[in-house]
């Protein structure tokens, strides 16, 4: 080891629907290249005295499938610059895990097989992720650490990498070359059902500090996996780090059985409705703001994040004084500011980038604030149609935090409902929110699994298969 030790840092971060049709491209990556992602919030603090080397960290909102080229084209230029660092003591992976690449089936198995490629042998390679991540025993044989959240919503998601980057620093001083297990647990639940602010879940991500704890293990990692991804590594997994094979087997089996016998337990943490019934319930509350999570269009989990299926009912059912946060449609933002604040226009609303699950909505709005793309990423537009406040984007963006609507000069507890596209609340709005209910919207994310037509998948697999026995088998990656 040279001293300070050099660690790089590189990858690629995002979430793919295969049931989505929009594919996500270069342009619709954030990138982080050389000295601007060593001047980032991504490289995380560490009490470790480290030489950090940036390669290219890129980032996507999820969608579908990424384009094999945007793929090809950020992982050459991460290997290229791989080329120019010199010799390395580890490498900082930076994913979320869920990447689906048109035509490849595990596009971060094929990454860390080229950083693997390109760093040698030597270097220790961690990996940190989201827990709504698929994992793959050639992304495993290709790093000697992984590090995935504890907790859903990611309120820890800069803790893990630190704990991550700490690990590898570790490693590095007292020389040791971790094992891996991991455990395949033939269940596939939504994040929605599996957050960890309540029910098993809570429990079962706690539950893993103290297995750190136990000797000859370094990190235990307890997967949901990402479920909208019918590629045949989907699946909830263990996975713990270590430095003794038996050790590590034995607590991944472990970790793996208590998610098993807990997967009925799993529900989510508010009432849920088809959205119409969601409106209705919504509506009857004498509270406000209540907030509707339309959680089958939420682009945070790979949504479009343009259908108007829950603002359809609520002009159904006549709602006054309800806010729908938001509907993404370039030519409808485009028109609208064009047109400017007082305008009254006709417009076919949302239904446009997920065609398959919406068509769009005829309505007369008017406009009421525009604000142009000055640091907000596009136009945006508050429009009025009868009692309803729509929150119109040029580009596919969530509305998850207060600061979201007040930059836009939307204070939520001045409306009666609030629609978000969105799964589980964060814990902001949870606090705002005086009711909440989540509506099982159709949609690329929809809840209901079942109603989805995987092919690709191992089976059995619960939900879709419920009459099977199974126990936990660890596989050491060597
Ligand atoms: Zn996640």
């Amino acid at each position: 080891m040279i001293s300070p030790m050099r660690i790089a840092t590189g990858g690629i971060a995002t979430e793919c629907c295969t049931f989505s049709p929009l594919p996500t491209r270069l342009e619709d990556f954030r990138i982080w290249e050389g000295d601007r992602l060593l001047d980032s919030y991504l490289i995380p603090r560490s009490d470790h005295e480290i030489e950090w080397l940036p390669t290219l960290t890129a980032k996507a909102i999820p969608g579908g499938p990424v384009t094999a080229d945007a793929y090809e084209e950020l992982k050459g230029r991460i290997i290229a610059h791989i080329a120019n660092l010199g010799e390395i003591d580890g490498f900082f992976l930076d994913l979320h895990g869920a990447m689906n690449v048109s035509g490849m089936d595990d596009a971060e198995g094929d990454l860390a097989e080229a950083i693997r490629n390109a760093v040698g042998p030597e270097p220790i390679i961690g990996a940190s992720m989201d827990l709504h991540g698929n994992v793959s025993p050639k992304l495993l044989k290709n790093i000697d650490l992984m590090s995935a959240y504890r907790t859903a919503p990611h309120i820890d998601a800069n803790q893990t990498r630190r704990r991550t980057v700490k690990l590898i620093a570790d490693c590095i001083v007292s020389g040791i070359r971790p094992v891996i297990a991991q455990a395949r647990i033939p269940v596939a639940l939504p994040g929605e059902r599996t957050s960890t602010e309540w029910g098993p879940g809570m429990k079962l991500w706690s539950q893993l500090f103290e297995e750190d704890k136990a000797d000859g293990i370094l990190e235990c990692s307890l997967f949901v996996g990402y479920a909208w991804a019918d590629e045949p590594r989907m699946t909830a997994c263990a996975v713990v780090s270590g430095t003794d094979e038996a050790a590590v087997a034995a607590a991944a089996n472990r970790v793996a059985r208590r998610y098993w016998d807990a997967r009925n337990e799993f529900d989510f943490g508010v009432p849920t409705y088809q959205a119409d019934e969601a409106v209705r319930w919504a509506l009857n509350q004498s509270v406000q703001p209540v907030i509707i999570s339309d959680s089958g269009d939420n682009p945070t989990a790979g949504g479009a994040g343009d259908t108007p299926i829950v603002l359809e009912a609520l002009l159904k059912a006549g709602a006054d004084n309800v806010l729908v946060a938001g509907i993404a449609d370039e030519p409808a933002a485009k028109e609208c500011a064009a047109a400017g604040p007082g305008a009254t226009l006709d417009l076919e609303l949302g239904g446009k980038l997920d065609p398959i699950h919406a068509t769009p909505l005829k309505l007369e709005a008017t406009v009421v604030r525009v604000y142009p793309d000055e640091g907000l990423g596009g136009i945006h537009v508050v429009l009025k149609t009868k009692g309803v406040t729509i929150m119109l984007t040029e580009k596919r963006r969530p509305f998850h935090h207060i600061k979201d609507f007040i930059r836009l000069g939307i204070d939520i507890e001045d409306y009666k409902v609030v629609s978000v596209k969105v799964g589980y609340l964060v814990p902001e709005l949870k606090d705002a929110a005086r009711e909440a209910c989540l509506a099982l919207t159709e949609g690329a994310v929809d809840q209901y699994l079942e109603r989805r037509d995987y092919k690709r998948i191992e089976r059995p697999m619960f939900p879709f298969d419920r009459e099977f026995d199974w126990s936990p088998i660890a596989q050491l990656i060597t």
